[in-house]
């Protein structure tokens, strides 16, 4: 989501946070008030009903996941996946694991989600050359990289396969997880006819989408409602511009008007 969004001048007290730009990217960026963990924890409700409804069990935040072989680990990765299809399609989606279930299925498969916005904050040490920021897929290919890091040893470690779930804010998916989700999709509608696959797959790039943009709508709106042009703890807005347009902007995106035409956007 790339709004301009003119009179914010803080997006909370960090003091490495001190520039918000107009587009909101910082606003985006920033994790404080508990905003962006909400994005990604509705996201994961609502990717857990869509395995369900699949007829994959999950299992959410589950304790003790790498214990068997690192028995002080508390880490918690998001969903694990049971006897989750490996292949769809007579194997032309597939995911790069080796079923170890029957019907070529993965016993357990670990995932951990990140919503990653396309462009680093204003604030970030790091700002990106014209050259990087134009290739699509760039932050969430650096997200697949660190979760990597962060699980792919240990899981390997306690014998289970690992998968990052990674979803750039704009709604584009890394290149894995769009096939980790086309196999949920395929096995969803597997049996059904094409009218009936084609608008089972729209109803839930619909309602993924729309969590989405709904979470991200509502987290601007969160922080722009706690300051209401006070300087309050967390925020600051300028109160030249406390009576512009954005609340009602916001709003709009954060009710149900959104077009069939934003939705595939958000999910293409
Ligand atoms: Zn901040």
């Amino acid at each position: 989501m790339h709004l301009n969004i003119p009179g914010i001048t803080k997006c909370c007290e960090d003091p490495k946070h001190k520039i918000c730009d107009p587009f909101g990217t910082q606003m985006t960026s920033c994790k404080k008030n508990g905003h962006k963990i909400m994005i990604h924890d509705n996201f994961n409700v609502e990717l857990r009903s869509l395995l369900s409804v699949s007829g994959i069990n999950t299992t959410l935040e589950e304790k003790g996941v790498y214990q068997t072989a690192a028995p002080d680990c508390n880490m918690r990765p998001d969903l694990i996946c049971r006897n989750m299809p490996q292949s769809t399609n007579g194997g032309r989606v597939s995911l790069p694991f080796e079923a170890d279930a029957p019907d070529g299925r993965i016993s357990q498969l670990v995932t951990d989600t990140s919503i990653v916005h396309p462009l680093p904050g204003p604030n970030a040490v790091t700002q990106l050359s014209l050259e990087n920021a134009l290739k699509p897929g760039r932050a969430a290919k650096l997200a697949f990289s660190a979760k990597i890091s962060k699980h792919g040893d240990i899981c390997h470690q306690n014998g289970l396969k690992f998968l990052p779930i990674i979803i750039e804010t704009s709604g584009k998916m890394h290149p894995k997880t769009s096939i980790f989700y086309n196999i949920v999709l395929n096995t969803l509608t597997s049996g059904a006819n094409l009218a009936v696959a084609s608008i089972t797959k729209f109803y839930w790039a619909s309602r993924l989408s729309c969590c989405l943009q709904k979470s991200i709508a509502n987290a601007l709106l969160g922080k722009y409602k706690t300051s209401n042009g006070k300087s309050v703890r967390g925020l600051h807005f300028s109160h030249t511009h406390r009576n512009n347009g954005i609340e009602n902007d916001i709003v709009r995106l954060s009710g149900h008007s959104f077009s069939f035409g934003q939705v595939l956007a958000a999910v293409v």
